[in-house]
This record gives structure tokens, C-alpha cells and sequence, in this order.
């Protein structure tokens, strides 16, 4: 794999082969270009580049120049540009900071120098970029969270509102309706308060107190814990024995946790009589644990996003169901901490299976 795309800017076709063969044989992607016209369009190239190496005395528009363009171009802008100039007094070097360059190195230069210098510039520039997108995702959480704790908090307040002010006489029923509402909404809210706590607790870290875990008598756990469940919605549920027991290393409160979520999510997304099944078996050096549903289905282009926080499939079908979007962030923060994976596989009318594979203890 690339360490990053360098593009390579000098009018001297010896300077630019040498840079080139000594970033190539470092790892990175190297374009180059010998006018700034060429820099310019490659610069704003799909892939971009990660880094600019450009040098200041070219023919016609001078590093400067290209420097300037790139920075008050918003599809350039964030693209750091390190100045490589046989000029090098400190006028100069003055002028490439001015431009928006980070680096100024004066040639001859020291190899070792200039890829030390390149790799910095390449890591902050993904720091950077890394900073963004977690602001971005932070506001968006903020967003959501607020709108998904507003309308229950409206309906709360609503109807306390109402039994406190109203001057109709309200019969035991129509009470005992309001209060139910209130209870309802309220549960909905401690649900997602709990989600996200647990989310968060997960994503920092929580110790994991990892045993060998017998995947039979965990899922027959869990089938019987969400008994009641299946039988309200109509749904069958049971557990395949394995051929021979499947042992994992994992937390089993966790990993219980997880088979809790896919079969919660399977009953719920399977309409009445639909079956779920769960199933363990080895796989290599993995323990694989199943969790199979005859249900509605999930249509390819969810699949990519199923995983991310509050992401909910937004069919015909599935939004009349409640529930938080965080089940299946919760899954995989749980099976990302044990350094598994999960997958799915669906198709759309006629059920999903989702797979959990965990080291086995035998690994
Ligand atoms: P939710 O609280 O909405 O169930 P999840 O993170 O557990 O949140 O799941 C995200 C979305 O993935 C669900 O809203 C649903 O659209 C879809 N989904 C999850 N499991 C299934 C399933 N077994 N069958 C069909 N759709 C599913």
C-alpha cells in the first residue's frame, strides 16, 4: 500500500528523477510536474495528492505563485506544500511561509532530512483531516441526539401538562392512557441514554475480562432470555446444536450482550411467523456464532452503513419498529474490542444473518 501521493514540482527533469526514484523506493505515490499550469491540475486531480513538494524558480509562474493559487483554492487549500529551493536566504524562506507553504528546505539537501520532513508533514496533514472528520461526526451525534430525545420529552411534558391544567373531569382510563405515554416515552429515552453510555464506555475501553466461552449454553442463555419476546411477535426461535463444542476467548457478559442485540434486531425486523435461528461453529482459528432471521431484509446499499451510530434502514417497514440506532454500533464496538469481526449477509424479502467470529481458544 502507498505511505501517501507526492507531487513533485522543478523545471529540472535530473532534479525531479532523483526525488522521484528516492520517494518511490521509500513507499509513496510520486506525480510530478515541470510548469505550474501542470502542477496546478494535477494538484486538483481526483485523487488528490498528500503533499507538495514544490520548488521556488521555475519558468514563468514561480513556486510562490503556485503556492498562493493552491491556497485560495478551497479543492487545494488543505494540501500542505513544502518549499525545496536552491535559493535559500532567509528573505525567501520568509516569502514561502507568507504563501502558505509549511516547510522551506534549501537544496543541496540532506536525504534523510527531507523524508523525515515529508513524513511529518504527511502525519499531521492525516491528524488534521482526522480532527475534521470527528468534529463533523460529533456535531452530527449532537444533532441526532437531541432530536431523538425531543419528541418523547415533548410528549412528556405534554400530557403531564395536560392531567395538571385540565378542567374536564378525566375518567381512571383516560388517565391511566397519559401515564402511559409519559412511561413509555420515558423508557424510550433511558434506552438511548443507556445506548450511548454503553457505547462510550466500549469505545473507551472498558476492560475486557476475557475467558474461555462455550458458544452453545450462551446462545441456548440468550434464546431463553428473549423467549417471551419471539413468542409476542410471533416468531419462532431456537438454537442449533453444534456438531462439537465452539470455545472462544471473550468477555461472556459482553459477548452475551451481542447475541442480546441480533436477536433483539431479528425478531423485530421478522414479522409474525418468521423463525430466527442461532447457530455456533468453528471457522480456522475463529469461533463463528450466527444469528438468522426469515424477516424483511436489508437492502445492499444500507449495508456499507448498518454499523455506524444511529444509522437506521430507512424502507418501508423497518422505521415502524422503535429503537435507537445503536444496537449494531454496540455489536461491533464489542467484537472490534475482542479483535473479531462481523458481517452480514441479506437479502431483501427474505432475512438476514449476521456472523460474529471470535479467536478461539485453541488459536
Ligand atoms: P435499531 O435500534 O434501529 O434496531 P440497530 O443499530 O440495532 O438499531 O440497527 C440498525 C438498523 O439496521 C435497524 O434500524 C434496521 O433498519 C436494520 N436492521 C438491523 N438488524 C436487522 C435485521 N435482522 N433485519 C432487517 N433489518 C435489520
Amino acid at each position: 500500500m502507498s505511505r501517501g501521493r507526492i507531487l513533485i514540482v522543478d523545471d529540472a527533469a535530473e532534479n525531479l528523477r532523483v526525488a522521484h526514484d528516492l520517494l518511490k523506493a521509500e513507499g509513496y505515490t510520486v506525480l510530478t510536474a515541470m510548469r505550474g499550469e501542470v502542477a496546478l491540475n494535477a494538484a486538483a486531480a481526483n485523487p488528490a495528492p498528500d503533499l507538495v513538494l514544490l520548488d521556488v524558480r521555475l519558468p514563468g509562474m514561480d513556486g510562490y505563485e503556485i503556492c498562493r493559487r493552491l491556497k485560495a483554492d478551497p479543492t487545494t487549500r488543505d494540501i500542505p506544500v513544502m518549499f525545496l529551493s536552491a535559493g535559500g536566504d532567509m528573505a525567501d524562506k520568509v516569502e514561502g511561509f507568507r504563501a502558505g507553504g509549511v516547510d522551506y528546505v534549501t537544496k543541496p539537501f540532506q536525504v534523510e532530512e527531507v523524508l523525515a520532513r515529508v513524513a511529518t508533514h504527511l502525519a499531521l496533514s492525516r491528524q488534521r483531516r482526522e480532527i475534521v472528520a470527528l468534529s463533523a461526526l460529533k456535531d452530527q451525534l449532537i444533532r441526532t441526539i437531541s432530536h431523538d430525545l425531543k419528541n418523547p420529552l415533548t410528549i412528556v411534558l405534554g400530557n403531564a401538562e395536560y392531567l395538571l391544567t385540565t378542567r374536564a373531569p378525566l375518567s381512571d382510563d383516560e388517565a391511566r392512557t397519559m401515564i402511559a405515554g409519559i412511561q413509555k416515552r420515558g423508557q424510550e429515552m433511558l434506552r438511548l441514554v443507556t445506548d450511548l453510555l454503553d457505547l462510550s464506555r466500549i469505545e473507551e475501553g472498558m476492560p475486557l475480562r476475557l475467558q474461555a466461552v462455550d458458544l452453545e449454553p450462551l446462545l441456548l442463555a440468550q434464546a431463553m432470555r428473549a423467549e417471551a419476546f419471539a413468542r409476542a411477535a410471533g416468531v419462532e426461535l431456537k438454537v442449533e446444536p453444534p456438531p462439537a463444542p465452539v470455545t472462544v476467548l471473550a468477555d461472556p457478559e459482553r459477548i452475551g450482550q451481542v447475541v442480546q442485540n441480533l436477536v433483539s434486531n431479528a425478531i423485530k425486523y421478522t414479522p409474525a411467523g418468521g423463525r430466527v435461528t442461532l447457530a455456533a461453529r468453528a471457522d480456522g482459528r475463529y469461533g463463528a456464532l450466527s444469528v438468522r432471521d426469515t424477516g424483511l431484509g436489508i437492502p445492499p446499499e444500507a449495508i456499507p452503513e448498518l454499523f455506524k451510530p444511529f444509522y437506521r434502514v430507512p424502507a418501508a417497514g423497518q422505521r415502524k419498529t422503535e429503537g435507537t440506532g445503536l444496537g449494531l454500533s454496540i455489536v461491533k464496538a464489542i467484537v472490534d474490542q475482542h479483535r473479531g469481526d462481523v458481517d452480514v449477509e441479506s437479502e431483501p424479502g427474505a432475512g438476514s444473518t449476521f456472523t460474529v467470529r471470535l479467536p478461539s481458544t485453541s488459536a
